[in-house]
């Protein structure tokens, strides 16, 4: 199926063999896991290419498809290969190719006209099938697991870095193949900076704590985050804003409907904050797909006018507010879009005070 699609869209665009060496779309279409290999895909071939490293592991997560085996140069057996396929116009991963790599292939790969293609595959990657949300559910239990277990184990005085470790070390524990990204802790106004990482502060009681994270299960990704304060907090404004923000995901969650663009849909989200009077404080898009990789298609954000929503999406909800000096709130879930709206597939209780 998948590589019907893609043989759709080459003959869409008069290409006889495409060449696929993003790692995530490589997998997505072959289900090789390994660090290294290049795809082949003709009208009647699908053939890769492997070095010793992996012709083991090639044939058994790869098995409908035709090894070609490095010996010397990577490039002269790239050549071979497209030679014995027949190729003559060849597209190439615009958006994951270096020109230095693009002039190698060339002086390598003699007479075939190269055809440079943009988001070739990443669209077919945004409708989840059954096994890619199964997937993607494993990882967010993990996440959603971990989350609990730290709600038990967190103290004041505890740093950010301790918390990062405290949840990275359940989740691998717990079947996580790897984090999905590197875990946000922002304690107090490291909280109101939305990628700061985790760092020696130790948390203080009364302090509101932006923490972000997520698990890599069988390859496809989680991402949750939560605001939490430990004990009474001290910015008598936390509350409100907290209250707030998890008024705008839910105002985004109930309401988002597949044929809404990225725009509107963060529009749902967006306009209440504005209203509350916090419009300048939530800078970032409300969303971004989730799968293979931690940001992939849709983007659902006031910058994207072009994407349609539709069924199959998983993509987050993340809507925050930053106070510099301060803190931050950041509240994220990741939804499925059914036919007749989101499914919220994070578990994570939703709890703006931890009592000590
Ligand atoms: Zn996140
Ligand atoms: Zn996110």
């Amino acid at each position: 199926m998948r590589i019907e699609n893609l043989r759709n869209k080459m003959r869409e665009q008069g290409l006889d063999g495409m060449l696929i060496t993003d790692p995530y779309n490589r997998r997505y279409l072959s289900g090789f896991t390994g660090s290294t290999a290049t795809l082949l895909v003709t009208a009647t071939q699908q053939l890769i290419m492997v070095d010793f490293r992996y012709y083991e592991r090639a044939e058994y997560e790869a098995p409908a498809w035709t090894q070609v085996r490095v010996t010397g140069k990577t490039t002269e057996a790239l050549a071979e290969m497209v030679r014995l396929a027949g190729v003559r116009r060849l597209g190439f991963e615009a958006d994951h190719v270096t020109v230095a790599q693009l002039k190698e292939m060339q002086g390598a790969v003699g007479d075939v006209e190269w055809v440079p293609t943009e988001k070739f595959v990443l669209p077919m990657r945004m409708i989840k099938e059954k096994t890619e949300v199964a997937a993607i559910r494993r990882a967010i239990a993990c996440a959603d697991a971990a989350f609990a277990y730290l709600c038990q184990t967190i103290r004041p005085g505890m740093t950010e870095r301790e918390v990062a470790w405290m949840l990275e070390s359940y989740m691998r524990q717990h079947g996580a193949n790897e984090l999905a990204f590197p875990t946000i802790v922002g304690a107090g106004p490291n909280g109101a900076m939305p990628h700061a990482t985790a760092g020696d502060r130790p948390i203080r009681p009364g302090e509101p704590v932006v923490i972000d994270f997520g698990a890599t299960v069988d390859g496809y990704r989680s991402d949750i985050t939560r605001t939490i304060c430990l004990g009474r907090p001290e910015d008598e404004q936390y509350l409100e804003v907290w209250k707030l923000v998890l008024q705008a995901q839910q105002a985004a969650e109930a309401q988002i409907r597949p044929g809404m663009t990225g725009r509107q849909a963060d529009a749902l989200a967006r306009d209440l904050l504005v209203a509350a009077g916090y419009g300048e404080h939530f800078g970032h898009g409300l969303g971004h797909g989730v799968g293979l990789e931690i940001h992939e298609g849709p983007r659902v954000s006031r910058l994207s006018d072009d994407e349609t929503l539709r069924p199959g999406m998983v993509f987050t909800v993340e809507p925050g507010l930053y106070l510099p000096g301060r803190f931050g709130v950041r509240i994220e879930d990741i939804v499925l879009l059914h036919e007749d709206g989101c499914e919220v597939l994070t578990r994570a209780v939703k709890e703006p005070l931890i009592m000590m």
